[in-house]
């Protein structure tokens, strides 16, 4: 992580901060990694909607995986190709598919069947065929390690494969639908590859199924979810993408003329970031001081929404540690960065970097207490 101490004590805090220099490493050996084996990859727009990252990130060739009406804009503004682009999402409104359908999108990741009926209805009025893949919910669960093939279906997203029959009936009334393919996404902050493994079996299994009822669709799409480390981010700037392509490689199946396609978002964009904040005071509790900072749950919400862990550095400060409840100024309880944190003495006006935020921090920032938006800086 580079980061010029000089630069960052003149702006404005708190901001956030791209190491623009780590966002293309890291794009090039995804683009190196995937297209080992010919695999699309599409970014996640909703890790980080920011137009300078999204350039970036186009600037590789990479598609675009958007869950709005207003990313698959932001997108198409940011130069992606409108064949590369899909759109998933459990509840697309009216105007949201007609911008689909007007762009001429590669595909709709659709989640029932009451959507494809109505994606059906818009594509007849505009005279087009709208090509879909089905979003299928595959019952695998991302947070364990083992093949594990039941439990997830009370989850609002995806189709059942109980469901799947009536799909099918259904698609056969639909003149306007064209099915190109399946979708898979099975979570997010996935460390485990054990579970895209899960996935892979999973996915033979109800192309098997596909199969059965003569359906061969163009592509296959397994996602997102990598993880990163967020506890020790130095130590893996970027995540083993070449292990993780290879997971796929060596346990889909996959038929001839068949693509694969992945959507990753924060695997991409999470290290670049940081949010650099000052300390506006020290304040003593019962068991541990309070660093009261000037960011809050307002530029990064994480902590608070997911109870999150990020690294926290001072970046001004060397002295023996002492510990620390490091909180912003949000009139919210839930609202702090880290609990008992051990950190170097720190004092009023100390300079604090709160690593791992490229990835759903800017773009799920809020003017919550009218705050003022934090501005974003790079370097290069
Ligand atoms: C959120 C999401 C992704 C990206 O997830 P990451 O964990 O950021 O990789 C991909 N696909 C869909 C459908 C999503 O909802």
């Amino acid at each position: 992580m580079k980061c010029d101490l000089d630069q960052f004590r003149k702006i404005k805090t708190p901001f956030y901060w791209y190491d623009l220099g780590l966002l293309n490493q890291t794009l090039a050996v995804v683009k190196k990694e995937s297209q080992r084996y010919g695999y699309h990859v599409h970014y996640a727009v909703k890790a980080n909607a920011n137009e300078r990252i999204l350039k970036t990130i186009r600037s590789y060739g990479f598609g675009a995986d958007c869950v709005s009406g207003n990313e698959v804009l932001a997108s198409l503004n940011a130069g992606f190709n409108p064949n590369e682009l899909v759109f998933a999402g459990v509840g697309k409104s009216d105007d949201e598919i007609k911008i689909g359908l007007t762009n001429n999108i590669y595909c709709f990741n659709v989640e029932s069947i009451p959507e494809l009926e109505i994606i059906n209805e818009f594509a007849a009025a505009a005279s087009k065929i709208a090509s879909v893949a089905l979003r299928i919910n595959p019952n695998v669960n991302a947070s364990t390690h083992h093949y594990i093939t039941t439990g997830l279906e009370e989850n609002k997203f995806g189709i059942n494969m109980w469901e799947m029959e009536d799909v099918l009936k259904a698609l056969e009334a639909l003149p306007n639908i064209k099915l190109i393919g399946l979708h898979f996404h099975i979570g997010s902050q996935i460390t485990d590859l054990q579970a895209f493994k899960g996935l892979c079996i999973r996915v033979n299994e109800i192309q098997q199924w596909f199969f059965a009822h003569h359906i061969i669709v163009d592509h296959i799409n397994v996602g997102g979810g990598l993880g990163v480390n967020y506890t020790d981010p130095e130590k893996e700037l970027m995540p083993d993408f070449a292990t993780y392509f290879q997971v796929f490689h060596d346990l889909l199946e996959v038929r001839p003329k068949q693509t694969v396609h992945f959507e990753l978002g924060r695997a991409l964009v999470a290290q670049c970031g940081s949010l650099i904040s000052k300390v506006l005071y020290i304040k003593k509790g019962v068991k541990t001081n309070f660093a009261i900072v000037d960011a809050g749950m307002t530029e990064l919400i994480r902590p608070a929404l997911y109870q999150a862990v990020h690294k926290i550095e001072n970046l001004t400060s060397s002295l023996p540690e002492a510990k620390y409840d490091v909180v912003g100024p949000i009139c919210e309880s839930s609202d702090f960065f880290a609990k008992a944190l051990m950190l170097p003495e720190t004092k009023r006006g100390d300079l604090l970097s709160i690593r791992s935020a490229g990835a759903y921090g800017e773009v799920m920032s809020s003017e919550y207490n009218l705050r003022t938006k934090a501005v974003a800086y790079y370097s290069e």
